[in-house]
């Protein structure tokens, strides 16, 4: 069983369901030439496809294409339905890093027939994430530095103040389709800069004052 780690508080929690948002900053939304939506777009990862630091992804024989997407996670600590945007970080127990490993070819044959994308966004090691630190540390999520270097290279540096919805605005949303409960992780999206890796990269991401993750591709 995989398990959100919050150390700082001896907390660990069984990973539940990931619900993810898809362009949820404007400049990544349009490096891919989608519209930069009002809504949130919303996807799942499994549970299963989660590794913790240093843990390797392996892009599957059905894929030439996969993607590297750094991400403000959410640990949810408290049951939340249907809540209003002013009680929604009340529900955050912890925030940490993600890797939303996207098979971006995989994406674009289902985009374009209007399938769904678990098979290029849920597979196995697609979601790299770090241990979470307690949500009373961050005095503002919406100022985070997040950072994605590949070799060493910096391929991605953008600011959690450039989301389209906020991360009330994310739980409340996602709260009034389903139930949010202890142990489910938000990725709150990506912003611009994503691209390719391929087996014998190593990936680093990293949000200051959250954390980081170093992690390899085979
Ligand atoms: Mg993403």
């Amino acid at each position: 069983m995989k398990t959100a780690k919050i150390p700082a508080k001896n907390v660990e929690l069984p990973i539940g369901k990931i619900v993810c948002l898809a362009r949820n900053y404007a400049e990544h939304a349009r490096e891919l030439g989608n519209e930069a939506p009002t809504v949130p777009v919303l996807f799942m990862k499994p549970s299963s496809s989660v590794i913790g630091n240093c843990g390797t992804v392996i892009i599957p024989a059905y894929s030439q294409e996969c993607h590297y997407e750094v991400e403000l996670a959410l640990l949810i600590g408290s049951q939340a339905r249907d809540v209003n945007t002013d009680k929604a970080l009340e529900h955050v127990a912890g925030y940490g890093v993600a890797i939303d490993m996207t098979l971006r070819d995989v994406q674009s044959q289902l985009k374009a027939k209007g399938l769904p994308w678990e098979i290029a966004k849920g597979f196995d090691t697609s979601c790299p994430l770090s241990d979470f630190v307690t949500a009373d540390s961050v005095p503002d999520p919406h100022n985070l530095n997040l950072k994605l270097a590949v070799n060493g290279k910096i391929r991605q540096d953008g600011c959690s103040s450039d989301m389209i919805n906020n991360i009330p605005q994310i739980i409340a949303y996602i709260s009034s389709i389903f139930t949010l409960e202890p142990g489910d992780v938000i990725l709150t999206g990506t912003p611009a800069g994503v691209g390719q890796v391929v087996a014998g990269d190593i990936m680093t991401a990293e949000i200051i004052s959250i954390g980081s993750l170093t992690i390899p591709v085979a």
